[in-house]
């Protein structure tokens, strides 16, 4: 099969896509050696997880000079794959630096493609570099489109569990709580994206994600509510035909394709197994219940650093809602004023994506304390 060792670098790796990242290695026959692992801050459980990967580098990204010898080792392109698992806006420096040196990047690190995306489809189509989704969804659109032209596809379909408050009456929702926001249906992840996915801004977020991958208009997104989440997503072929990716809802699957694409590894996971689902459902969301959704077309006809406002008053507003600043709805609400009172701001450079960022932070912090 494949006979060569190929160097990986894993950012993030004392977090849940981290270590899923390490364990699928060691249970499988890749040709992934880790060559480095990076952690922010937990220094005694990097330390643990070095030990199992003999010769690897180690940076902690909390100590400023690390983080510059990290940033500077990846420019310098030692390595074949680099996957992204930062949490955050701190993600973005790394996905830069790797697009830099042509390698492929297997991102996970959701804010780099919302913040940014322009700037690093740009930066990958002038050195080579390669840009491979971990985002289920994308994974499974990525799936579906290697081998196709772009003038092939007429629509992508994104789907969407709907999140933990998917049945609740809407005279309910301005009494949600957090912790019935927190309880999601299908899908194990942090509390941010818990949050933002019963809003739907998730989604918002990857209709972004999407329109910067895979080259498609923001109007040929649609967004398909699937309770089941089995059904990844879905390309539709000018010729209208559909291909969907079916898998159970485990990261586990779109990481090991992400690390390996364009080589199909063995695997030990188990598969889908159809015969479990009966019933296999698809819903238009409604948009009263989910407001924030709109938004994600609206940051993509609005371009420049839009994406990068919205994913900070997205952060802002979900923050004060689990500290009991704001109201469920009121998160929705404050990411749609930031938007729309966003001023022209220019996209050019990480610096600017920064500064909007900045921007969207302090404009949603603003209305988070004014009284409404
Ligand atoms: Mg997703």
């Amino acid at each position: 099969m494949i006979s060569e060792r190929r160097p990986l670098v894993i950012l993030g790796a004392t977090g849940t896509v981290g270590r899923q990242a390490l364990e699928i290695l060691r249970k499988t026959g890749s040709p992934l050696e880790v060559g480095a692992l990076s952690a922010h801050r937990h220094a005694e459980a990097l330390k643990a997880l070095a030990e199992a990967c003999p010769g690897a580098r180690t940076y902690l990204t909390s100590r400023e000079e690390e983080r510059g010898r990290l940033l500077e080792d990846l420019r310098r392109g030692d390595y074949a794959v680099c996957l992204n698992a930062v949490v955050g806006a701190a993600g973005l420096p790394y996905s830069e630096a790797v697009l830099e040196a042509g390698r492929t990047l297997a991102l996970a690190n959701k804010e780099s493609l919302v913040m940014a995306g322009g700037l690093l489809t740009g930066l990958a189509a002038r050195t080579g570099g390669r840009i491979v989704p971990v985002d289920s969804e994308h994974s499974a659109i990525h799936q579906c489109l290697t081998g196709r032209r772009p003038e092939d596809v007429r629509q992508l379909l994104l789907t969407a569990s709907g999140g933990a408050l998917r049945d609740l009456p809407l005279e309910d929702f301005s009494g949600v709580t957090p912790e019935q926001a927190l309880a999601h249906p299908n899908w194990d992840m942090g509390p941010r994206i818990t949050i933002d996915s019963a809003t739907m801004m998730n989604k918002a977020f990857e209709i972004l994600e999407a329109w910067h991958l895979f080259d498609v208009e923001a109007d040929r997104i649609r967004v398909l509510l699937h309770r089941q989440s089995v059904v990844h997503s879905m390309a539709e072929f000018v010729d209208g035909s559909i291909l969907a990716q079916m898998g159970p809802p485990d990261m586990a699957f779109p990481i090991h394709y992400a690390l390996h694409h364009p080589e199909r590894v063995p695997s030990p996971l188990q598969g889908f197994q159809p015969e479990l689902f009966r019933k296999l459902t698809f819903e238009v969301p409604d948009p009263r219940r989910y407001p924030a959704l709109a938004l994600g077309w609206d940051a993509a006809r609005r371009g420049g650093p839009a994406g990068a406002v919205l994913n900070a008053a997205d952060e802002i507003a979900v923050q004060a809602f689990l500290d009991g600043g704001i109201s469920f709805p009121e998160i929705s609400t404050l990411c749609r004023e930031t938007l729309e009172a966003m001023p022209a701001l220019p996209s050019a450079s990480l610096d600017d994506i920064h500064a909007a960022d900045a921007w969207g932070r302090r404009h949603a912090r603003g209305l988070c304390t004014a009284p409404r």
